[in-house]
């Protein structure tokens, strides 16, 4: 339940409000949300049906949702929430494209990639300092060193950076050196890690699991929003398939069923998606085709030497290639956004 208030409710006020609301046994969260104070109430919300919650001082409405995204649905927000990402802003029209190596291995080929994926047309750069791999013997990224790596090279090219936490532990050293913060698709349901990072307020990148629906994938959301973060975007990854042609399945249809349900940015990774570069620029281009806000996309310019998803990474060249496809895509999308 959402008890939105009065821009002007009192501290008396609303101390009565989340009195009424713990003595039914319930729990009360103060957020502030772009449409001004709301308190989220949980609990067992049958014990309150006798509580006139409507009538008291400061409560503008109660809102007894009947779709469980509180934060992150329609119902609650009707226009496209926009995240700023350093000076960049993701969702409400203009395509992103974030692009990078799948990890960061060291000061030269980060600055290098981070110098052509910008030249290229990229938004954001992307590569992570905490790998989560299959094999904990396989490469497991640079820790700390390579945040910092992530510092230099966005202050030496002006990109802001993403880069995944995969530890509640580690949200405060990548806060203070990267712009934007991956949940990925292993640690979607890591509700205290999803806490942790809805705490720290910074933009949240939240991958779809592999074997999330849209509404596990929107209720993960709800977990760093309830924490008063709004700067969410959502991407998809590609679920578990059935057929090893591909790395996993790519569901862009989740683009616009995520569009149906939520004001919440949505991303594709057609890298991960597919696990193929060639495969890559087609999806890439279907997902903006579909509609999705941008695209984060793998790129080294050795992929023979990549140290982790080196058959996924695309060349300086191709992505070259493939970002003037994206952007004049755009404009035909926007064409038929407006027609
Ligand atoms: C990544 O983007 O580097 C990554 C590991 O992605 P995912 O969590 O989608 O596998
Ligand atoms: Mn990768």
């Amino acid at each position: 339940m959402l008890i939105q208030l009065k821009p002007a409710i009192t501290p008396a006020q609303r101390t009565a409000i989340e009195e009424a609301v713990r003595s039914a046994g319930c729990t009360p969260r103060a957020i502030d949300s772009q449409q001004g104070p709301l308190l989220l109430v949980e609990g067992d919300l049958d014990r309150l049906r006798h509580v006139p919650l409507g009538v008291f001082e400061g409560v503008r409405q109660v809102v007894r949702l009947t779709a469980p995204y509180a934060l992150s649905g329609l119902e609650h927000q009707r226009e496209p929430t926009v995240v700023k990402v350093g000076s960049h802003r993701i969702g409400g029209g203009p395509l992103t494209i974030i692009a990078g190596p799948c990890a960061v291995e060291d000061g030269d080929t980060l600055l290098e990639i981070a110098r052509q994926v910008k030249e290229a047309g990229a938004d954001i750069l992307r590569g992570g300092a905490y790998k989560p791999r299959t094999s904990p013997y396989a490469f497991r990224g640079l820790g700390l060193d390579g945040l910092r790596l992530l510092r230099d090279v966005s202050l030496e090219t002006g990109l802001p950076t993403v880069s995944e936490v995969m530890d509640p532990r580690h949200v405060e050293a990548c806060v203070s050196n990267v712009d934007m913060l991956q949940i990925g698709t292993r640690n979607m349901s890591n509700f205290d890690l999803l806490i942790e990072v809805g705490r720290s307020g910074h933009p949240v990148l939240l991958k779809r699991s592999r074997a999330a629906t849209i509404a596990d994938w929107l209720l993960a959301a709800e977990y760093v929003l309830a924490q008063g973060n709004p700067n969410v975007v959502l991407c998809e990854r590609g679920v578990r398939g059935f057929d090893s042609a591909t790395r996993n399945l790519l569901d862009l249809a989740a683009v616009p069923a995520v569009r149906e349900r939520s004001h919440l940015p949505v991303l594709v990774d057609p890298s991960h998606g597919t696990g193929k570069s060639a495969y890559v620029p087609p999806m890439a281009r279907a997902a903006c085709a579909a509609g999705a806000d941008g695209v984060m996309v793998e790129v080294h310019v050795q992929p023979q030497r990549a140290m982790s998803d080196a058959e996924q990474a695309v060349r300086p060249d191709d992505f070259r290639d493939l970002c003037d496809d994206l952007r004049l895509l755009e404009q035909v999308r926007g064409r038929a956004v407006s027609s």
